[in-house]
């Protein structure tokens, strides 16, 4: 168990810290935008900068003050220095505890077919990966990963991401993972931080930091776009009924009758419908509007949706088999669901 506790740093303009967290062996991802501190936490753990105040420590012993290469911590940096006269083999091997996994790794990597190259001739992707290979082949107490696969293209970073999580857990130790990419940051990890300014904002489950949000900021670099204003009307059990403009809206949530709250909606959790299709479940939450922009991601579409009976505009994600089935054009008027116990409310 890794255990990093009131750690700081101050540079010339920025601040980092206090920062508290525990990692057990599991996979903490760290999402953050540019410039918030992320590597500056890996660097502090990993013992390459030393901290102005704060202890880590890695099954109970101390790690601060100890030399670099007592410390038995994997290191992947975005462009992991790779030794340009040895072949990626030479390079894995390097450190290597048990040669036996090379091959497994590569394999694992999709590296195999490079093994015999050297670093030079190789794309950026393929440098990471052998990095990634070396690092894991030397056997670490603790593994700390900084954007390593930055450089690949999406449908390999999606394979990995999942071959990945498995690999990480079967190593029993603490690994963080740093990305800035939220999709990444969810799908590897067991638990997700959310730094912003240097100072963790949340530290959640994926399904916590997506459909949980503590703050704005979290919500959305979540992806949550549908952030509004909500006056609380009133609560009955465990449902809060709220106003929005001329539309009502229950949520399985508890909050203050009277007051003014901030609703957060995950896009993918709202559900789109043809206006007289007959398909409407129920009219509890379900809300109309016209299309005002709609555009491909991915192997989803997003669709921004004009309300009718409030000035706001709600963002919802559908799969291709609805979207076939719907008219969507940009003026085509839709209805929505929202459930009930997808609505969130940020304090
Ligand atoms: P991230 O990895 O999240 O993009 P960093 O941890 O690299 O962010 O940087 C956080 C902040 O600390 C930035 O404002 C950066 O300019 C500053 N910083 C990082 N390293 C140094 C350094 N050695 N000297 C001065 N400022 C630094
Ligand atoms: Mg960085």
């Amino acid at each position: 168990m890794l255990e990093v506790n009131s750690l700081t740093k101050t540079y010339d303009i920025f601040d980092f810290g206090p920062v508290d967290l525990t990692v057990d062996d599991e996979v903490l991802s760290i999402l953050g935008p540019s410039g918030s501190g992320k590597t500056t936490l890996l660097s502090l753990i990993a013992g390459i900068v030393d901290p102005d105040g704060g202890s880590i420590s890695l099954n109970g012993d101390r790690l601060n003050g100890c030399p670099l290469q007592e410390r038995r911590t994997g290191l992947v940096f975005q462009d992991g220095a790779l030794f340009p006269h040895m072949t990626a083999r030479e390079n894995i091997g390097y450190a290597a505890t048990d040669r036996d996994r090379i091959a497994e790794f590569a394999s694992l990597l999709e590296i195999t077919d490079v093994l015999d190259r050297r670093p030079p001739t190789l794309s950026g992707g393929e440098q990471q990966r052998v990095a990634l290979a070396r690092t894991l082949a030397a056997d670490p107490d603790l593994l700390l990963l900084d954007e390593p696969l930055a450089s690949l293209d999406a449908p390999i970073r999606r394979r990995l991401r999942r071959e990945l999580h498995a690999l990480f857990t079967s190593l029993e130790i603490p690994v963080i993972y740093v990305t800035h990419d939220q999709r990444t940051a969810t799908a590897l990890g067991d638990r997700t931080a959310i730094v912003r300014d240097g100072a963790i904002e949340q530290v959640g489950s994926p399904m916590t930091v997506i459909n949980r949000p503590a703050t704005q900021f979290v919500a959305r670099f979540t992806g949550n776009e549908n952030l509004f204003d909500a006056t609380v009307v009133e609560q009955r059990e465990d449902t809060a009924l709220l106003r929005v403009g001329n539309i009502r809206l229950q949520a399985t949530t508890a909050a203050a009758a009277g007051t003014t709250v901030t609703l957060c909606i995950h896009p993918s959790r709202i559900q789109v419908y043809t206006p007289n299709g007959g398909d409407d479940p129920h009219d509890e939450n379900t809300v109309s509007g016209t299309i005002d922009r709609w555009l491909t991601e991915g192997n989803e579409y997003r669709v921004e949706v004009d309300l009718d009976d409030a000035p706001i505009t709600l963002t919802t994600t559908i799969r291709p088999p609805s979207f076939d089935q719907l008219p969507l054009e940009t003026g085509s008027s839709v209805r929505m669901t929202i459930p009930p116990a997808a609505i969130h409310l940020l304090s």
